[in-house]
């Protein structure tokens, strides 16, 4: 393939690298491309950092450990012999503090691209011709154009969809929702539902399937729904939103059947499409699958050979470590001479519910489709410091091995920690280690980790 580094390009364009929007992927592209000494160029029309900085990952994390403090004050209070005064949280205080992390990000992001020495350029980008750019009426060209631009949240048609938000902004509610009804059964659906049960308010979760987070393992899933359950979240499932109103009493979101469920939000977490309308991709002879994504080959170019795309707005994994290592592949391939093709095997992921889900490598499923004798190991226990609390919540820990090959081929826990505890176990199993590596390893006692190393009888 036709890879061109820095040199040789010298005056031809005004930049040898243009990226639209300065997210996860795009700001790593840029600034790796400019330290391997390309001319680089990012145009940003809303907030430098993207989804994850400003209305994804890190406001959501710090929700959650908002929402999850509580449930630590209970348990030293219900176990450990702690007094403590009345509870209360205050929401606009914690909006606040968020919202000057979130500054403070912005700003050391808008630092490594300055000092990279990319040209950050304000505004809402527009592609003209497969070497053109335009923002705001003023024309850059460049050798290459980086489409970087990710996803935003999708509702459905159905009256009502005025009054309902998104996770675009429920991080900006003035006010902290006490009835709160979910629609959706993705990550995000259940995180929300984790983090307003966690913060007080009362919180029903609707999914139109017939359990959430589809693509996980199935015992992970069953595992965090009787949690959820247990804890008191109205979970229902084959439920559909047919629409919702505004009324005396707040807003109703109608559900097929009749029945109306009255709440102070309706969050919609109904998943997200790829950001590439109004961008002048599809003048510019550039493919769009069904979903809108920009369709790649394995480097990340698009069908026009000057355009690439990398991280949400191509709809492969949409994760910001998964858009950062693409964007750092590209940065190869194009200016180290070095086509590097990105590697989605064995992605590390988290769900921040509580008790959180982590999980690398294959579902049960999947291991059984591919390898068809597979050997599954499965532990369930209470968590040593619910042993003082009373709780009745449970972790629940599985490893799925090859039997052929004796390799460890995915490795699953919902309970606390569980996405620190499984990025350790991710290297081993990218690192492809054999259940008996895992048998050899001594545990650290004691720990909820430690069971992945000891469980030695196969559950099935
Ligand atoms: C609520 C929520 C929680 C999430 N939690 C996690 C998590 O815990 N872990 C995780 O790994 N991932 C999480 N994600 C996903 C993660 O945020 C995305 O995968 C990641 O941000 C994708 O990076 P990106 O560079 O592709 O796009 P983005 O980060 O979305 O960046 C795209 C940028 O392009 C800009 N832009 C768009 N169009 C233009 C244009 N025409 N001109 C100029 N600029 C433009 C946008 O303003 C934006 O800044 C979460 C997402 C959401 C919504």
């Amino acid at each position: 393939m036709n890879v061109q580094g820095a040199t040789g390009m010298a005056a031809r364009f005004d930049f040898d690298l243009f990226t639209l929007g300065a997210g996860s992927g795009g700001t790593r592209a840029s600034r790796v491309s400019a330290s391997y000494g390309a001319r680089v160029a990012v145009a940003e029309e809303r907030y430098l950092g993207g989804t994850c900085v400003n209305v994804g990952c890190i406001p959501k994390k710090l929700l959650v450990y908002a929402a999850h403090l509580r449930e630590e004050v209970e348990a030293a209070v219900r176990g450990y012999g702690w007094t403590v005064g009345p509870q209360r949280h205050d929401w606009a205080t914690f909006v606040a503090r968020k919202d000057e992390e979130i500054q403070r990000l912005n700003g050391v992001y808008a630092k490594l691209l300055d000092d990279a020495g990319v040209r950050r350029i304000e505004g809402h980008a527009n592609v003209v011709d497969p070497h053109t750019v335009e923002v705001d009426g003023k024309r850059f060209t460049a050798e290459h154009l980086l489409v970087a631009t990710g996803g935003w949240p999708s509702v459905p048609e159905i009256p009502g969809r005025e009054h309902v938000i998104t996770s675009n902004e429920v991080f900006h509610l003035k006010d902290m929702p006490q009835r709160v009804v979910i629609v959706g059964g993705g990550y995000i659906a259940v995180e929300f539902a984790g983090i307003f049960h966690g913060l007080g308010a009362e919180v029903t979760l609707l999914y139109r399937g017939p359990l959430f987070l589809r693509g996980f393992d199935d015992d992970l899933r069953q595992g965090l729904a009787d949690e959820l359950h247990r804890q008191g979240i109205d979970l229902r499932f084959d439920t559909r939103v047919t629409a919702v109103e505004r009324g005396d009493a707040g807003l109703v979101a109608r559900l097929e059947g009749g029945d109306g469920l009255t709440a102070d939000a309706v969050l919609y977490a109904t998943g997200r499409q790829p950001l590439t309308r109004e961008i002048g991709l599809e003048a510019a002879g550039v493919e769009l699958d069904a979903q809108g994504a920009v369709v790649v080959d394995e480097l990340s170019r698009s069908s026009v050979p000057t355009i690439w795309a990398i991280g949400d707005v191509t709809d492969r994994m949409n994760l910001t470590p998964v858009a950062i290592h693409e964007g750092m592949c590209l940065a190869r391939t194009l200016f180290r001479d070095e086509p590097t093709v990105p590697d989605h095997e064995d992605v590390a992921s988290a769900v921040f519910s509580h008790p959180t889900i982590g999980t690398v490598g294959l579902t049960e499923t999947e291991a059984r489709e591919r390898y068809g004798e597979i050997d599954v190991y499965r532990s369930r226990f209470r968590p040593l410091k619910q042993t003082l609390t009373g709780s009745e919540e449970r972790t629940l820990m599985k490893l799925v091995v090859d039997r052929a090959s004796d390799r460890v081929v995915g490795v699953h826990m919902l309970g606390p920690e569980a996405g620190e505890i499984v990025q350790g176990f991710a290297v081993a199993v990218k690192a492809r280690a054999t259940k008996a590596q895992f048998d050899a390893t001594i545990g650290i006692h004691p720990t909820a980790a430690e069971e992945f190393v000891t469980m030695r009888e196969p559950a099935g």
